[in-house]
């Protein structure tokens, strides 16, 4: 008997017809022999009028409250696949993340899972149950409901299946992985498979058919994933460890993102002790800095530009009108029509020449760029949001994606 652990999105069951249907592919599955582990997702765009909704009330919701709200659309649609399933005769459960033992540390919006007590859900598949588990909630220590970041359901279903030492497919609106996402570069080409190295990098740096987290978990637990089209049997894409199978290409994948906005202090007094202040009051605040820029000191002062994610703007705010307080005389511009733009490939690794063909690249077509940082296998650029159709295209074409 092999446990495998399937996740739909929330496309995949934006409306009851579509539910009607997931329920269909999950039974004709378990008729097939296989112990069934479903996750769903909020219907739609619940979860986002949710939010709305709380920020109709406030600027700043209280982010338990959110927690508390946000985790009611999952619930919603677990109820909907399971009365779905007994329908067509099947027996099911539906838990909610604290029934399915799914355990979180770390602030609200953004708690991460740290173990699963997975005797339940254990227990309800040896009773040849469909186990049907709502997505991106767990519970931390005092008992609150969390939940897991936006597009959290992927974290719930890998994690399961990393305990449950299980393969895990994911069910989504796109038929696999692609080299840029289809909706950015329609001639985009389907990958038959991607290491998890490439795609922690992908994913993090915008392409969010798969939650970063759950590719860390992928990758550390060795769990399988496929990532196919929850409509139609149709060959998807696989995610796994690199090996010498597959080809290393020099750029395997190009994200974008434009959920951040980049903050320059300018004239900040030259020292380590300065710069440590502005990081310290952003860490503490939880907000996650990413690409970090420095000019060279004039005169004893620097200017400083960083990126950090837009939906964090009202903290941001808070913690520049601090440092703004502590050190006098700083100006700060805060531009929110940037776009990061990366290029990502595990062949970078062993070969050069490739940040000098992406700036020829912009030469060539007239886009200028605020920033670039570079990791082993991946070069990121920020552009102004107006480049970002240009620079996709002339990208993509370039490196034959
Ligand atoms: P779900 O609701 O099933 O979790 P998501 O909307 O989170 O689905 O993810 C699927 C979407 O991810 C696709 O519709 C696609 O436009 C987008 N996407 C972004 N980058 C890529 C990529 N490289 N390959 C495939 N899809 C991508
Ligand atoms: N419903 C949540 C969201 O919209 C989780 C998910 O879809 O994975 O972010
Ligand atoms: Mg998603």
């Amino acid at each position: 008997m092999a446990i495998v652990v399937q996740k739909y999105g929330g496309t995949s069951v934006g409306t009851i017809d579509k539910i009607k249907n997931v329920a269909k592919r999950v039974a004709k599955r378990k008729k097939s022999g296989d112990e069934i582990v479903v996750v769903v997702s909020a219907m739609g765009k619940t979860t986002d009028i949710l939010m709305g909704m709380a920020e109709e009330i406030s600027q700043n919701p209280d982010r338990r409250e959110l927690d508390m709200l946000m985790s009611t659309g999952e619930q919603v649609s677990i109820s909907l696949l399971s009365i779905a399933l007994k329908e067509l005769g099947y027996d099911c459960i539906s838990l909610t993340g604290l029934q399915a033992g799914i355990q979180t540390e770390g602030s609200h919006t953004k708690a991460r899972i740290t173990d699963i007590e997975i005797e339940n859900v254990r227990k309800h598949v040896t009773e040849e149950k469909i186990v049907v588990v709502a997505g991106f909630q767990g519970v931390d220590e005092k008992g609150n409901i969390t939940t897991l970041g936006r597009g959290g359901s992927d974290t719930t279903a890998v994690a399961l299946a990393a305990k449950l030492n299980s393969v895990c497919e994911i069910y989504t609106d796109v038929d696999g992985i692609y080299t840029v996402d289809p909706r950015l570069f329609s001639t985009a080409k389907k990958l038959d498979y991607i290491s998890y190295e490439e795609m922690v990098e992908m994913a993090s740096l915008g392409a969010d058919v798969m939650e970063t987290r759950s590719i860390e978990i992928a990758q550390r637990f060795n769990v399988p994933i496929y990532v196919a089209l929850s409509t139609e049997e149709w060959p998807g894409t696989y995610i796994k460890e690199f090996d010498d199978s597959m080809e290393s290409k020099v750029i395997t994948g190009l994200s974008v993102s434009d959920d951040d906005i980049m903050i320059t202090i300018n004239h900040v007094p030259y020292g380590a002790r300065n710069i440590s202040k502005i990081f310290q009051s952003l860490a503490l605040n939880d907000i996650n800095v990413d690409m970090i820029s420095q000019t060279a000191p004039f005169n004893g002062y620097i200017n400083i530009s960083f990126t950090a994610p837009q939906r964090d703007k009202f903290l941001i705010d808070g913690v520049l009108e601090e440092i703004k307080a502590d050190l006098v005389g700083i100006e700060v511009d805060v531009e929110e029509d940037i776009t990061k733009l990366s290029v990502v490939g595990i062949g970078m690794k062993s070969q050069s020449g490739v940040a000098a063909n992406m700036f020829k690249i912009f030469a060539d077509n007239d886009i200028e760029f605020k920033q670039v940082t570079t990791s082993e296998i991946r070069i990121s650029y920020t552009i102004n949001t107006n480049d970002k159709e240009k620079a996709v295209v002339a990208v993509a074409r370039e490196f034959n994606l």
